[in-house]
Protein backbone atom coordinates (compact mmCIF):
# COMPACT_ATOMS: atom_id res chain seq x y z
CA UNK A 1 0.00 0.00 0.00
CA UNK A 2 0.80 3.60 -1.12
CA UNK A 3 2.59 5.19 2.09
CA UNK A 4 3.42 8.90 1.25
CA UNK A 5 2.95 11.06 4.46
CA UNK A 6 -0.04 12.48 2.20
CA UNK A 7 -1.82 8.77 2.38
CA UNK A 8 -4.04 10.03 5.41
CA UNK A 9 -6.31 12.12 3.51
CA UNK A 10 -7.71 8.88 2.19
CA UNK A 11 -9.29 8.36 6.10
CA UNK A 12 -11.44 11.13 5.50
CA UNK A 13 -13.63 9.15 2.60
CA UNK A 14 -16.55 8.16 4.88
CA UNK A 15 -18.08 4.20 4.63
CA UNK A 16 -21.13 3.93 2.91
CA UNK A 17 -22.12 0.12 2.56
CA UNK A 18 -26.00 0.15 2.18
CA UNK A 19 -27.45 -2.03 4.73
CA UNK A 20 -27.25 -5.79 3.82
CA UNK A 21 -30.74 -7.98 3.21
CA UNK A 22 -32.39 -5.02 1.84
CA UNK A 23 -33.59 -4.85 -2.02
CA UNK A 24 -31.82 -2.12 -3.82
CA UNK A 25 -33.76 0.19 -5.94
CA UNK A 26 -31.31 2.17 -8.42
CA UNK A 27 -33.05 4.87 -10.42
CA UNK A 28 -31.58 7.49 -12.81
CA UNK A 29 -33.80 9.68 -14.46
CA UNK A 30 -32.35 12.40 -17.66
CA UNK A 31 -31.66 15.45 -16.22
CA UNK A 32 -33.56 18.22 -17.52
CA UNK A 33 -35.24 16.09 -20.41
CA UNK A 34 -37.92 18.72 -20.83
CA UNK A 35 -35.59 20.78 -22.72
CA UNK A 36 -33.42 18.08 -24.05
CA UNK A 37 -36.50 16.17 -25.69
CA UNK A 38 -37.60 19.70 -27.74
CA UNK A 39 -33.70 20.48 -28.55
CA UNK A 40 -33.88 17.32 -30.35
CA UNK A 41 -37.25 17.36 -31.84
CA UNK A 42 -38.70 14.65 -29.98
CA UNK A 43 -42.16 13.60 -30.97
CA UNK A 44 -45.13 14.24 -28.87
CA UNK A 45 -46.36 12.65 -26.55
CA UNK A 46 -44.42 9.80 -27.21
CA UNK A 47 -41.41 9.19 -29.31
CA UNK A 48 -40.51 5.50 -30.12
CA UNK A 49 -36.99 6.29 -31.39
CA UNK A 50 -35.77 7.82 -27.69
CA UNK A 51 -38.31 5.22 -25.96
CA UNK A 52 -35.69 2.35 -27.87
CA UNK A 53 -33.00 3.83 -27.08
CA UNK A 54 -33.54 4.28 -23.12
CA UNK A 55 -34.25 0.41 -23.53
CA UNK A 56 -31.24 -0.07 -25.38
CA UNK A 57 -29.00 1.66 -22.58
CA UNK A 58 -30.70 0.40 -19.70
CA UNK A 59 -30.04 -3.71 -21.16
CA UNK A 60 -26.32 -2.88 -21.52
CA UNK A 61 -26.57 -2.66 -17.87
CA UNK A 62 -28.19 -5.70 -17.23
CA UNK A 63 -25.61 -6.94 -19.15
CA UNK A 64 -23.29 -5.86 -17.76
CA UNK A 65 -24.62 -6.61 -14.02
CA UNK A 66 -26.34 -10.05 -13.42
CA UNK A 67 -27.40 -9.16 -10.24
CA UNK A 68 -30.00 -7.28 -11.70
CA UNK A 69 -33.36 -9.39 -12.35
CA UNK A 70 -35.97 -6.87 -13.29
CA UNK A 71 -36.06 -3.27 -15.05
CA UNK A 72 -38.51 -1.05 -15.22
CA UNK A 73 -38.83 2.39 -17.90
CA UNK A 74 -41.10 4.77 -19.14
CA UNK A 75 -40.50 8.52 -20.41
CA UNK A 76 -36.86 9.66 -19.12
CA UNK A 77 -36.43 7.41 -16.82
CA UNK A 78 -35.25 3.52 -15.65
CA UNK A 79 -35.22 1.66 -12.40
CA UNK A 80 -33.24 -1.83 -12.20
CA UNK A 81 -34.05 -3.68 -8.63
CA UNK A 82 -30.46 -5.51 -7.52
CA UNK A 83 -30.72 -9.10 -5.56
CA UNK A 84 -31.11 -8.07 -1.54
CA UNK A 85 -28.35 -10.83 -1.31
CA UNK A 86 -25.85 -8.78 -3.60
CA UNK A 87 -22.84 -8.36 -3.15
CA UNK A 88 -21.95 -5.70 -6.13
CA UNK A 89 -18.78 -3.00 -5.23
CA UNK A 90 -19.27 -4.69 -1.55
CA UNK A 91 -22.37 -2.71 -1.60
CA UNK A 92 -20.86 0.80 -1.54
CA UNK A 93 -23.99 3.43 -2.36
CA UNK A 94 -22.09 5.89 -4.70
CA UNK A 95 -19.94 3.23 -6.06
CA UNK A 96 -22.87 1.35 -7.36
CA UNK A 97 -25.32 4.64 -8.33
CA UNK A 98 -22.02 6.83 -10.30
CA UNK A 99 -21.06 3.37 -11.96
CA UNK A 100 -24.13 2.25 -13.38
CA UNK A 101 -25.29 6.19 -14.07
CA UNK A 102 -22.20 6.71 -15.53
CA UNK A 103 -22.70 2.96 -17.93
CA UNK A 104 -25.94 3.98 -18.60
CA UNK A 105 -25.33 7.15 -19.88
CA UNK A 106 -22.60 6.63 -21.98
CA UNK A 107 -24.50 3.70 -23.72
CA UNK A 108 -27.13 6.24 -24.23
CA UNK A 109 -24.89 8.20 -26.22
CA UNK A 110 -22.92 5.55 -27.71
CA UNK A 111 -26.36 4.38 -29.82
CA UNK A 112 -27.95 7.32 -30.20
CA UNK A 113 -26.95 7.73 -33.91
CA UNK A 114 -28.57 3.94 -34.39
CA UNK A 115 -32.01 5.67 -33.12
CA UNK A 116 -31.33 8.84 -34.29
CA UNK A 117 -29.76 8.94 -37.46
CA UNK A 118 -30.88 12.39 -38.84
CA UNK A 119 -30.72 14.34 -35.48
CA UNK A 120 -27.18 14.91 -34.50
CA UNK A 121 -26.76 15.88 -30.72
CA UNK A 122 -26.74 18.81 -29.77
CA UNK A 123 -25.48 18.81 -26.58
CA UNK A 124 -24.29 15.77 -23.76
CA UNK A 125 -27.15 14.76 -22.26
CA UNK A 126 -27.20 13.80 -18.71
CA UNK A 127 -29.01 11.45 -16.03
CA UNK A 128 -29.26 11.80 -12.46
CA UNK A 129 -29.48 8.77 -9.87
CA UNK A 130 -30.07 7.27 -6.29
CA UNK A 131 -30.97 4.20 -4.63
CA UNK A 132 -33.91 3.56 -2.35
CA UNK A 133 -33.27 0.47 -0.22
CA UNK A 134 -36.60 -1.56 0.70
CA UNK A 135 -36.89 -4.30 3.50
CA UNK A 136 -39.48 -6.39 2.00
CA UNK A 137 -41.36 -7.78 -1.33
CA UNK A 138 -44.57 -5.76 -0.65
CA UNK A 139 -42.55 -2.44 -1.12
CA UNK A 140 -40.55 -3.82 -3.89
CA UNK A 141 -43.92 -4.15 -5.68
CA UNK A 142 -45.52 -1.41 -4.40
CA UNK A 143 -42.43 0.62 -5.83
CA UNK A 144 -43.05 -0.78 -9.08
CA UNK A 145 -46.36 -0.15 -8.99
CA UNK A 146 -46.16 3.55 -7.94
CA UNK A 147 -43.83 3.59 -10.98
CA UNK A 148 -46.20 2.01 -13.40
CA UNK A 149 -49.52 4.04 -12.42
CA UNK A 150 -47.47 7.46 -12.92
CA UNK A 151 -46.87 6.03 -16.11
CA UNK A 152 -50.31 5.59 -17.08
CA UNK A 153 -51.16 8.74 -15.52
CA UNK A 154 -48.76 10.74 -17.55
CA UNK A 155 -49.56 9.02 -21.19
CA UNK A 156 -53.29 9.25 -20.31
CA UNK A 157 -52.73 12.97 -20.19
CA UNK A 158 -49.95 13.40 -22.89
CA UNK A 159 -52.03 11.55 -24.84
CA UNK A 160 -55.04 14.17 -24.73
CA UNK A 161 -53.39 16.58 -24.03
CA UNK A 162 -51.83 16.65 -27.81
CA UNK A 163 -54.92 15.63 -29.71
CA UNK A 164 -55.70 18.78 -28.32
CA UNK A 165 -53.26 20.76 -29.73
CA UNK A 166 -52.30 18.28 -32.94
CA UNK A 167 -55.70 17.68 -33.91
CA UNK A 168 -58.03 19.91 -32.03
CA UNK A 169 -56.10 23.24 -33.09
CA UNK A 170 -55.65 24.39 -29.43
CA UNK A 171 -53.03 26.00 -28.20
CA UNK A 172 -50.96 24.23 -25.52
CA UNK A 173 -52.43 27.19 -22.47
CA UNK A 174 -56.25 26.36 -24.06
CA UNK A 175 -55.22 22.09 -23.59
CA UNK A 176 -54.06 22.91 -20.12
CA UNK A 177 -57.20 24.96 -19.51
CA UNK A 178 -59.31 22.24 -21.64
CA UNK A 179 -58.19 19.86 -19.23
CA UNK A 180 -58.14 21.17 -15.67
CA UNK A 181 -60.31 19.79 -13.14
CA UNK A 182 -61.02 16.49 -15.54
CA UNK A 183 -60.73 12.84 -14.07
CA UNK A 184 -59.44 9.89 -16.14
CA UNK A 185 -63.37 9.31 -17.55
CA UNK A 186 -63.30 12.65 -18.82
CA UNK A 187 -60.21 12.04 -20.55
CA UNK A 188 -61.24 8.86 -21.53
CA UNK A 189 -64.29 10.73 -23.08
CA UNK A 190 -63.00 13.88 -24.82
CA UNK A 191 -60.36 11.04 -27.05
CA UNK A 192 -62.93 8.72 -27.92
CA UNK A 193 -65.62 11.10 -28.58
CA UNK A 194 -63.61 14.40 -30.65
CA UNK A 195 -60.69 12.00 -31.61
CA UNK A 196 -62.42 8.84 -32.19
CA UNK A 197 -59.37 7.28 -30.15
CA UNK A 198 -59.64 4.35 -27.61
CA UNK A 199 -57.29 4.77 -25.13
CA UNK A 200 -56.71 1.18 -24.41
CA UNK A 201 -55.59 0.42 -27.94
CA UNK A 202 -52.96 2.24 -27.88
CA UNK A 203 -49.34 0.52 -27.71
CA UNK A 204 -48.84 -1.01 -24.69
CA UNK A 205 -45.44 0.68 -24.52
CA UNK A 206 -46.50 3.75 -23.80
CA UNK A 207 -49.68 2.83 -21.77
CA UNK A 208 -47.17 0.49 -19.42
CA UNK A 209 -43.99 1.29 -20.02
CA UNK A 210 -41.02 -0.81 -20.73
CA UNK A 211 -40.08 -4.03 -18.39
CA UNK A 212 -37.32 -6.37 -18.71
CA UNK A 213 -37.01 -9.50 -16.62
CA UNK A 214 -33.94 -11.99 -16.31
CA UNK A 215 -34.84 -15.26 -17.15
CA UNK A 216 -32.90 -18.44 -16.21
CA UNK A 217 -32.28 -20.67 -19.37
CA UNK A 218 -31.67 -24.02 -18.74
CA UNK A 219 -28.48 -25.00 -19.65
CA UNK A 220 -27.94 -26.25 -23.42
CA UNK A 221 -26.87 -30.09 -23.00
CA UNK A 222 -23.22 -30.48 -23.62
CA UNK A 223 -22.06 -31.68 -27.20
CA UNK A 224 -19.40 -34.16 -27.74
CA UNK A 225 -17.07 -32.67 -30.82
CA UNK A 226 -14.35 -33.50 -32.62
CA UNK A 227 -13.44 -29.55 -32.07
CA UNK A 228 -10.21 -29.32 -30.97
CA UNK A 229 -9.97 -26.41 -28.19
CA UNK A 230 -7.91 -24.01 -30.08
CA UNK A 231 -10.76 -24.33 -33.14
CA UNK A 232 -13.72 -21.49 -32.84
CA UNK A 233 -16.76 -22.69 -30.90
CA UNK A 234 -18.90 -21.29 -33.34
CA UNK A 235 -22.20 -23.30 -33.86
CA UNK A 236 -21.74 -25.25 -30.49
CA UNK A 237 -23.85 -23.94 -27.69
CA UNK A 238 -21.84 -22.10 -24.33
CA UNK A 239 -21.05 -23.25 -21.67
CA UNK A 240 -22.00 -21.16 -18.52
CA UNK A 241 -19.14 -20.22 -16.60
CA UNK A 242 -18.14 -21.54 -13.80
CA UNK A 243 -21.11 -21.24 -10.81
CA UNK A 244 -23.15 -19.05 -13.13
CA UNK A 245 -26.79 -20.05 -14.44
CA UNK A 246 -26.69 -18.97 -17.89
CA UNK A 247 -29.50 -15.84 -18.45
CA UNK A 248 -31.76 -14.25 -20.96
CA UNK A 249 -33.61 -10.85 -20.92
CA UNK A 250 -36.94 -10.15 -21.88
CA UNK A 251 -38.55 -7.20 -22.61
CA UNK A 252 -42.10 -6.74 -22.20
CA UNK A 253 -44.71 -3.68 -22.38
CA UNK A 254 -46.92 -5.40 -19.24
CA UNK A 255 -48.79 -4.73 -16.25
CA UNK A 256 -47.00 -4.92 -13.23
CA UNK A 257 -49.55 -3.71 -10.70
CA UNK A 258 -51.84 -7.09 -10.17
CA UNK A 259 -50.80 -10.54 -9.06
CA UNK A 260 -49.90 -12.54 -12.38
CA UNK A 261 -47.20 -10.99 -12.94
CA UNK A 262 -45.45 -11.45 -9.44
CA UNK A 263 -46.55 -14.93 -9.50
CA UNK A 264 -44.85 -15.82 -12.69
CA UNK A 265 -41.81 -14.42 -12.19
CA UNK A 266 -41.61 -15.02 -8.35
CA UNK A 267 -38.08 -15.73 -8.65
CA UNK A 268 -37.33 -11.88 -8.90
CA UNK A 269 -38.31 -11.12 -5.34
CA UNK A 270 -35.99 -13.65 -4.16
P1 LIG B 1 -12.47 1.67 -6.48
O1 LIG B 1 -11.88 2.56 -7.52
O2 LIG B 1 -12.15 0.25 -6.65
O3 LIG B 1 -13.87 1.87 -6.29
P2 LIG B 1 -10.83 3.23 -4.76
O4 LIG B 1 -11.16 4.44 -5.51
O5 LIG B 1 -10.75 3.29 -3.30
O6 LIG B 1 -11.81 2.04 -5.09
P3 LIG B 1 -8.61 3.05 -6.56
O7 LIG B 1 -9.29 3.99 -7.44
O8 LIG B 1 -8.06 1.82 -7.16
O9 LIG B 1 -9.49 2.63 -5.33
O10 LIG B 1 -7.42 3.69 -5.83
C1 LIG B 1 -7.38 4.96 -5.29
C2 LIG B 1 -5.98 5.23 -4.79
O11 LIG B 1 -5.99 5.34 -3.39
C3 LIG B 1 -5.02 4.15 -5.18
O12 LIG B 1 -3.97 4.69 -5.90
C4 LIG B 1 -4.52 3.53 -3.86
O13 LIG B 1 -3.15 3.37 -3.86
C5 LIG B 1 -4.96 4.53 -2.82
N1 LIG B 1 -5.49 3.89 -1.66
C6 LIG B 1 -6.54 3.10 -1.62
N2 LIG B 1 -6.76 2.68 -0.36
C7 LIG B 1 -5.81 3.21 0.42
C8 LIG B 1 -5.49 3.16 1.81
N3 LIG B 1 -6.22 2.45 2.67
N4 LIG B 1 -4.42 3.85 2.26
C9 LIG B 1 -3.70 4.56 1.40
N5 LIG B 1 -3.93 4.66 0.10
C10 LIG B 1 -4.98 4.00 -0.43
P1 LIG C 1 -35.55 16.78 -14.18
O1 LIG C 1 -34.16 17.18 -14.49
O2 LIG C 1 -36.04 17.30 -12.87
O3 LIG C 1 -35.79 15.31 -14.29
P2 LIG C 1 -37.00 16.93 -16.65
O4 LIG C 1 -37.20 18.09 -17.59
O5 LIG C 1 -36.17 15.80 -17.13
O6 LIG C 1 -36.46 17.51 -15.30
P3 LIG C 1 -39.05 14.95 -16.08
O7 LIG C 1 -40.15 15.03 -15.08
O8 LIG C 1 -37.99 13.93 -15.84
O9 LIG C 1 -38.44 16.41 -16.23
O10 LIG C 1 -39.75 14.72 -17.46
C1 LIG C 1 -39.06 14.35 -18.60
C2 LIG C 1 -39.66 15.04 -19.82
O11 LIG C 1 -38.94 14.64 -20.98
C3 LIG C 1 -41.10 14.65 -20.10
O12 LIG C 1 -41.99 15.48 -19.45
C4 LIG C 1 -41.18 14.83 -21.60
O13 LIG C 1 -41.46 16.17 -21.90
C5 LIG C 1 -39.79 14.53 -22.09
N1 LIG C 1 -39.63 13.18 -22.66
C6 LIG C 1 -38.88 12.17 -22.15
N2 LIG C 1 -38.95 11.08 -22.92
C7 LIG C 1 -39.77 11.38 -23.96
C8 LIG C 1 -40.23 10.65 -25.12
N3 LIG C 1 -39.87 9.38 -25.34
N4 LIG C 1 -41.04 11.29 -25.98
C9 LIG C 1 -41.41 12.56 -25.77
N5 LIG C 1 -41.01 13.30 -24.71
C10 LIG C 1 -40.19 12.73 -23.81
MG1 LIG D 1 -37.85 14.91 -12.08
MG1 LIG E 1 -35.91 14.08 -16.06
MG1 LIG F 1 -38.51 11.84 -15.64
MG1 LIG G 1 -10.96 3.55 -8.74
MG1 LIG H 1 -8.32 4.89 -9.22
Amino acid sequence: MAGSKFAYVKKFELPDALLPNMFMVFRLDGHSFHRFSDEHEFVKPNDVRALRLMDHAAKSVLEAYSDIGLAFGESDEYSFLLRKSTTLYNRRESKIVSTLTSLFTSNYVFHWPTYFPDVPLRYPPSFDGRIVLYPSQREVRDYFAWRQADTHINNLYNTVFWALVQQGGQTTTEAHATLRGTVSKDKHEILFSHFGMNYDKIDPRYRKGSVFVRIETPEAPEVTTEATSSQPSEGIPKKAKKGKVPTTLELLHCDLIRDDFWEKYAHLLD
